[in-house]
């Protein structure tokens, strides 16, 4: 299967609303290109400077979404381009986006990452940690970046319905936010769930934005 036919296999079906993030980490350029020429604008990154050089020599429509874990130290290469920073997991974290941001003259779409996750090897707010920031209320004095949301990954199992109560509970506490914290907002709407083996539980579940690597690339050596 090429990447056009693995793409449309996503693609093909996708509810109004969802949109897919093609994970194209580790992937070279002519990969990415592949994908653009079946008319695909999307694609997630999780290295800084690699995103960074594939978004210098690739077309300037793309919109680059930023997924992996994002070190401060790393955030200024991004802030002039990125779409959407989608790992946003401490309070410190979107301040430091926030100052990189200003400095830019930009404003940054970010999304909070939870934890949902039986592994505690996943980076994330727990659910407690992100409504204490979101009451301390601080952020709302970060004027160079925009709360589009949340994203989660859920567990690594094969217990399809263990996946399903996880995205289920992403989606709960989504609507709970966004009723709590955002309801005079129209940025909070984007959930971001679901990967390679559990996208269609994600969408089940409510999903916006689906980030699919492997499926659409094919599985590679990963460094
Ligand atoms: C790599 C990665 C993906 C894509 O995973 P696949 O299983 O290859 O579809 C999605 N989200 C995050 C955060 C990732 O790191």
């Amino acid at each position: 299967m090429s990447i056009a036919d693995n793409l449309k296999q996503v693609t093909v079906g996708l509810p109004q609303g969802v949109r897919l993030v093609a994970v194209s980490k580790f992937h070279p350029n002519e990969a990415i290109e592949e994908a653009y020429a079946a008319g695909q604008r999307i694609f997630g990154e999780s290295k800084a400077q690699e995103m960074t050089a594939k978004y210098e020599s690739l077309p300037k429509d793309i919109e680059w979404h930023f997924i992996g874990h994002l070190q401060t130290n790393k955030i200024k290469y991004m802030i002039p381009y990125v779409a959407m920073i989608h790992g946003i997991d401490s309070y410190r974290l979107l301040e430091e986006v926030n100052k990189q941001a200003a400095k830019a003259g930009r404003k940054v779409n970010c999304l909070l990452q939870i934890h949902i996750a039986r592994e505690d090897t996943k980076f994330g707010f727990t659910p407690d940690e992100c409504k204490d920031m979101l009451n301390r209320a601080q952020w709302k004095e970060l004027s160079h970046v925009r709360i589009c949301g949340l994203m989660g990954m859920a567990s690594n199992t094969d217990d399809v319905e263990q996946i399903k109560a996880e995205f289920c509970f992403l989606n709960s506490l989504f609507q709970e936010i966004k009723a709590t914290w955002f309801a005079d907002s129209t940025d909070f709407r984007e959930l971001s769930m679901g990967m390679s083996h559990d996208y269609h539980e994600a969408i089940a579940a409510g999903s916006t934005l689906i980030r699919v690597g492997s499926k659409i690339f094919e599985e590679r050596e990963y460094k």
